[in-house]
């Protein structure tokens, strides 16, 4: 009977979550219906901790978009009033986290503990990097030759983008400790650190090199959306039109945990 109640309250949570989710802007409703199916999932396989560690990383994603918004809705990096993620977006990076928990639930194995962590944390950098890499004052640039490219394209780069994604990855990995208490705090801050850092610089370089990449012309902007922030309809510049953002942050993300589970097996 108790468990009946336990799992009650645990489904309006998520309910209650997913609709503030909507109500903030943070999420579509797609998006929102797609985040309550992961959420629901996490917690009914591999429990309430994972899904506690994706929710903080969700929160300061949101935080991060947050901060200094209305310059980037002026930078037009941001659309005013409308939802900032859809289904396509929680589903690029929330379906790698999710399988490397469910591997956990079925294997028992910290291996798995690591990749959903270091996925996790991927998908934390990988945002926090480019919300507050946009409003460094240097110029960002391009990963694969170093010059100097427009904020916010695919693949540029920032120092202070690259900082604040490090300090939050790292940040994230020393809260799990308190609910992963069994895993070495050196080795974990470390694995995750690292294997999610070196993710998310492959995610620039896909972004820089397949990710289809659109050009506006009346904004002389470049744009991940064939569709404008502007309204109006980019020209293709380059890349291939199946991988779009959200492919990148699929294949980024998955990565993110590989290497975490390579890394907890060479290290001694
Ligand atoms: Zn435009």
């Amino acid at each position: 009977m108790d468990n009946i109640y336990i799992i009650l309250v645990l489904l309006i949570v998520v309910a209650l979550l997913s609709f503030l989710s909507v109500n903030r802007r943070y999420l579509s409703i797609s998006g929102a219906i797609s985040a309550y199916a992961i959420g629901l999932i996490l917690i009914f396989s591999s429990g309430v901790f994972y899904f506690v560690m994706l929710l903080i990383a969700f929160l300061i994603t949101n935080l991060a978009t947050s901060y200094r918004i209305e310059e980037k809705i002026k930078l037009k990096l941001i659309i005013a009033k409308k939802p900032i993620r859809d289904w396509r977006n929680v589903l690029g990076n929330g379906l790698p986290i999710l399988f490397f928990a469910i591997l956990e639930y079925f294997f028992s194995s910290d291996l798995f503990i690591f990749a959903f962590l270091a996925s996790t944390a991927t998908f934390l950098s990988d945002t926090v990097s480019t919300e507050i890499g946009v409003l460094s004052k240097a110029k960002p640039v391009m990963i694969t030759n170093f010059k100097e490219t427009h904020t916010g394209r695919s693949g540029a780069i920032s120092s202070q983008g690259l900082l604040s994604g490090l300090a939050f990855s790292l940040l994230f990995a020393y809260i799990s400790h308190f609910f992963f208490t069994s895993i070495n705090l050196v080795a974990l801050l470390f694995i995750v650190v690292v294997s999610s850092t070196l993710a998310n610089l492959f995610d620039s370089l896909l972004g820089a090199t397949v990710q289809i990449n659109y050009y506006c012309d009346k904004c002389n902007m470049y744009s991940e959306e064939k569709m404008h922030v502007c309204g109006n309809e980019c020209k293709k510049v380059s890349g291939y039109s199946f991988i779009n953002n959200h492919v990148v942050n699929f294949i980024s993300i998955f990565l993110g945990g590989l290497l975490s589970i390579a890394m907890a097996l060479v290290l001694p």
